[in-house]
């Protein structure tokens, strides 16, 4: 199929392919969604043809308020709308139990919905357009790198989906937050946004789930299906370095390979310049944010280059930190070494 090439104007026809069951290409302030109206399991079922993405592991439903939440969701706690009222419209989703008339598809037959009112202006006025609540995971091949531009959602879904809407870079650069409010304590089942210190001053006690800081072991059992899958991986195998910057910087210049590829921080460039390696930039060692902005691009944009290793610097887990570690742990397969 002719993927269209969708922009500000072209938002009612944006809407107009999610009500007729097509798949749109959505900007958010996370990462680019791959969108279907999350009502029609035919529909939903595309999303995962389209990824390639293994059918146990559940989408997220993008609503525009957390006025629709008594819509598809059931027994909701307290919690839920002091989150919203908080976080909302913003990059936090949250797990609660769901109604009979979300699809299985949406929810890969588990009796919780993921649900999440993004912040992205194009992305609310689509939803408010379509008028239904938007199924979306992120817009990558499934196991690839998350697409924070059109053009790097294309270059996984060209072809494959009805239309893309092009709203932008994305202004956080990972997915969102998502927080399990089922149990007690609430679990954070994946970093993003909005950060664990933020979850606990506005909840007080919050466990993390294992699967966050480490790899689940064979035979354990993860909360959420998506999170026994590898992720986020370039093609190279990635080494993640932890430690302060100045020594992560001197341990991967001493091990890496001539032709290894360098993921550092803004302030180490130099160090890297002048071989035939490609080195991209984190942003500034001091700058978490910039940080989780540029991670997916910078493990991208090595699959353009011959590399046959790529080493990474990591900030530490304050903050949005914990999202940029995750991250870049994640698509190392948790290989990390401490420098
Ligand atoms: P992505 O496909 O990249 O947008 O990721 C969606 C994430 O949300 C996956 O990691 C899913 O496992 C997670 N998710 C969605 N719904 C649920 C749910 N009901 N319970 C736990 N995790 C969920
Ligand atoms: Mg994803």
């Amino acid at each position: 199929m002719e993927t269209k090439r969708l922009s500000q104007q072209d938002i009612q026809t944006a809407a107009d392919l999610l009500r007729a069951g097509g798949l749109v290409g959505i900007p958010t302030e996370t990462v680019y969604g791959l969108g279907a109206n999350g009502l029609d399991p035919a529909a939903v079922g595309r999303i995962f043809q389209a990824k390639g993405r293994p059918q146990d592991n559940p989408l997220i439903l993008h609503i525009p308020g957390a006025d629709w939440l008594e819509r598809y969701c059931r027994d909701i706690p307290a919690a839920a709308y002091e989150l919203a009222r908080r976080f909302w419209p913003g990059p936090l989703t949250m797990v609660l139990r769901r109604r009979d008339n979300v699809p299985d598809q949406v929810t890969a037959g588990l009796d919780t919905v993921g649900m999440r009112c993004p912040a992205h202006p194009l992305c609310r006025a689509v939803i408010q357009a379509a008028d239904v609540p938007v199924a979306a995971p992120s817009g990558n091949t499934s196991g690839r790198p998350s697409p924070t531009t059109a053009a790097h959602m294309l270059e996984d879904m060209d072809g494959r989906i009805d239309a893309i809407l092009d709203g932008g870079p994305c202004s956080v650069g990972v997915e969102s937050t998502i927080v399990d409010l089922t149990c007690t304590p609430p679990r954070l089942l994946r970093p993003g946004g909005i950060t664990l210190e933020q979850l606990r001053a506005a909840l007080g006690e919050v466990a993390v789930d294992p699967a966050v800081t480490r790899l689940m072991g064979a035979g354990e059992r993860p909360r959420a299906p998506g999170m026994k899958y590898r992720h986020y991986a370039p093609k190279a195998p990635v080494t993640v370095v932890t430690g302060a910057p100045e020594r992560s910087a001197a341990y991967i210049a001493a091990h890496a390979g001539p032709g290894d590829g360098v993921i550092c921080f803004e302030e180490f460039l130099p160090m890297y310049a002048g071989g035939a390696r490609p080195v991209m930039s984190l942003g500034p060692a001091g700058d978490k944010g910039e940080q989780a902005r540029r991670v997916f691009d910078a493990l991208r944009a090595f699959d353009h280059t011959a590399v046959s290793a790529i080493w990474a610097q990591c900030p530490d887990s304050g903050g949005i930190g914990l999202a940029v570690t995750n991250r870049l742990n994640k698509a190392a397969g948790f290989h990390i070494v401490e420098a």
